[in-house]
């Protein structure tokens, strides 16, 4: 299969890129317009510039663009016929999105609407072969939901949306346009709304990286209200294995939830993360011999949703997918990441990650 993935710099996205580069032999291109949250490094250069053994094509291929372009996108398109997009660029952060939303409106909505309309046209364009097994990918989020109380059942497929801030009911109205586009214009869309992610190369500003990195920092490690908010987390390799199943093998017009059956409590995951790191650090910052002593409780997020749960059932027994990692191991795997690689995150935080944008690819100079 030929890919096109948008947002392929960021945290999933890259997943998604590497698990391609890593587990097929199928060709990819990532559409990004690199904001603060894309990076180049998240995908290695070893992995970046594999060939296919037959044709000695490129295995991988990156253009910057923003999704709400609608001639570079279509001449991509038109250029690279690709049997399917996984779009995964959006702007993702709750907290951004209280501070500024006009911004998750034009790239979620706006941006969506935009890729959905060059999309059909390429689609309609397509030789009816090629036509039937073309497919669109959404990807959103279970925010999309809303919250639950803890004796609430688990969201599936057909919960009501009822999005509590800007970020996710920008993702509410793009799942919407995908939709009618399926429903109005038989357009080939899938839909997949999943639980928290974490893992390996997650941006700073998101819980798990941001306390594993304020630890070894012996910075404070801040809490929301009481801590007591649960998520369902799922290791984004696992999101990634999914990804590619429903686009291989999900049913057309269908939406997935996503999740990983691990319900915790974000103190629960906090204090997690210290007693891994009390374990694996034998150098503490000065005057910590535990790193909870640096966890502070702060004013809470407003209209900070309570609790998150998914019920993957559908995609497992449809499409046989499981996520392989339980929060203990996955948990594990990242704190032992970000100790492994202090080089990627450290060019975060100092910004020095956007400095040195690789360059773009030839093949956007021909478009
Ligand atoms: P991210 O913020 O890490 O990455 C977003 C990427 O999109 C970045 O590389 C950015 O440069 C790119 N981008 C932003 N605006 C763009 C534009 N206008 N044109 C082109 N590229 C643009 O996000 P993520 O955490 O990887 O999430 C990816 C998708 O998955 C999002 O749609 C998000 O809503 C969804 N999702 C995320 C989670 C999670 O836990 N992180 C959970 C469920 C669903």
């Amino acid at each position: 299969m030929k890919i096109i993935v948008t947002g392929g710099a960021g945290f999933i996205g890259s997943a998604v890129i590497r698990h391609i580069l890593q587990h097929t032999s199928d060709q990819v291109l990532n559409y990004d317009c690199l904001t603060y949250a894309g990076n180049q490094e998240s995908i290695p250069a070893y992995l970046t510039t594999q060939k296919d053994a037959k044709t000695g094509e490129p295995q991988y291929q990156f253009i910057k663009g923003d999704i709400c372009d609608a001639e570079l996108f279509t001449a991509l398109l038109n250029q690279y016929q690709p049997d399917a997009i996984m779009h995964l660029a959006a702007e993702s952060h709750v907290d951004r999105s209280i501070d500024g939303p006009a911004l998750f409106i034009k790239t979620n909505v706006v941006g969506t609407c935009n890729l959905l309309e060059c999309a059909r046209k390429y689609w309609l364009s397509m030789a009816e072969e090629r036509k039937s097994t073309f497919r669109f990918l959404h990807v959103s989020t279970d925010e999309v939901f809303g919250d639950l109380e803890s004796d609430d059942s688990k969201f599936t497929e057909t919960t009501p949306y009822a999005p509590s801030s800007p970020y996710s009911a920008s993702k509410a109205g793009s799942d919407h346009l995908v939709r009618a586009w399926g429903r109005t214009y038989g357009f080939p869309v899938l839909i997949t709304n999943c639980s928290n992610n974490y893992g390996p190369y997650h941006f700073p500003e998101k819980l798990i990286p941001h306390i594993i990195l304020n630890a070894l920092q012996g910075k404070p490690l801040p809490v929301y209200g009481d801590g007591k908010q649960v998520r369902d987390w799922l290791y984004v390799d696992d999101h990634a294995q999914a990804l590619l199943t429903v686009v291989k093998e999900g049913n057309v017009g269908e939406t997935y939830t996503i999740g990983g059956n691990n319900e915790k409590q974000n103190i629960e995951v906090i204090t997690s993360i210290c007693d891994i790191l009390n374990r694996k650090v034998s150098a503490k910052p000065d005057g910590i011999s535990d790193y909870a002593q640096l966890i502070t409780y702060v004013q809470d997020r407003p209209g900070h949703d309570k609790r998150y749960a998914i019920d993957a059932s559908k995609i497992a027994n449809s499409l046989h997918w499981q996520p392989k990692e339980s929060f203990q191991s996955g948990i594990e795997k990242t704190v032992q990441w970000y100790l492994d690689n202090p080089d990627w995150w450290q060019r975060v935080l100092s910004g020095k990650y956007q400095l040195t944008r690789l360059g773009d690819s030839q093949y956007h100079e021909t478009l």
